[in-house]
C-alpha cells in the first residue's frame, strides 16, 4: 500500500501514528494522520503485501534480507550456544519489527532489533555483534552499551 488517500480530503500525505500486528499476526493496523487537514484514520496492510527495504548509510536501498541477519549474527556468534532454529527465529521477529516500524528502515535500526533479541540470547554474541554492526561513531558509545549491559545481567537483589 504506497500511496494512501486521506477519506476527508484525498490527499496522499499521512504519517503513521500508531502501528499494531492483528491478532492472527498477518496484517498491520496502521492509524494515520492526514499531514494536510489532520484527519485520522485506519489502514490495514497484509504483511506479506509490504515491501521491506533497507537503507544503508551510503543511501543504497536494498530490499530485506533475512539471510543477510542470519550471516551477521552466526560470524558473531562463532564457537557460541546458539542454535539454527534460534538464528532463523531471530531473523523472522527482526524482520516483523521492521515491518511495523514501516516500509523502510535503516540500517542501523535493523542492527538495533538484531541486538535487542541478541542480549536476551547470549551476551557474548551481542557484544561482537555491537562492536562490528553498530558503527559506534564514538567510543563512548561502546562503554555505554557495556554498561547498559552489566545493568541487564547483574543479579537482582531484594
Ligand atoms: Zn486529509
Amino acid at each position: 500500500m504506497l500511496a494512501v488517500r486521506c477519506p476527508a480530503c484525498g490527499s496522499v500525505d499521512d504519517k503513521v501514528v500508531d502501528s499494531r500486528q492483528s491478532e492472527d499476526g498477518a496484517s498491520i493496523r496502521r492509524r494515520r494522520q492526514c499531514l494536510a487537514c489532520a484527519q485520522r484514520f485506519t489502514t490495514f496492510e497484509r504483511l506479506e503485501e509490504l515491501p521491506l527495504v533497507v537503507r544503508k548509510r551510503s543511501g543504497e536501498r536494498m530490499p530485506f534480507d533475512p539471510a543477510k541477519v542470519i550471516d551477521g549474527v552466526r560470524a558473531a556468534s562463532k564457537y557460541r550456544p546458539i542454535t539454527d532454529a534460534q538464528l532463523d527465529r531471530l531473523a523472522v521477529e527482526v524482520e516483523e519489527s521492521m515491518r511495523l516500524e514501516g516500509g523502510e528502515v535503516s540500517s542501523q535500526q535493523v542492527g538495533l532489533a538484531v541486538l535487542e533479541r541478541l542480549r536476551e540470547l547470549d551476551h557474548v554474541a551481542y557484544l561482537r555483534f555491537a562492536s562490528v554492526y553498530k558503527d559506534f561513531d564514538d567510543p563512548a558509545d561502546f562503554e555505554r552499551e557495556l554498561v547498559a549491559l552489566t545493568k541487564t545481567t547483574e543479579p537482582k537483589r531484594r
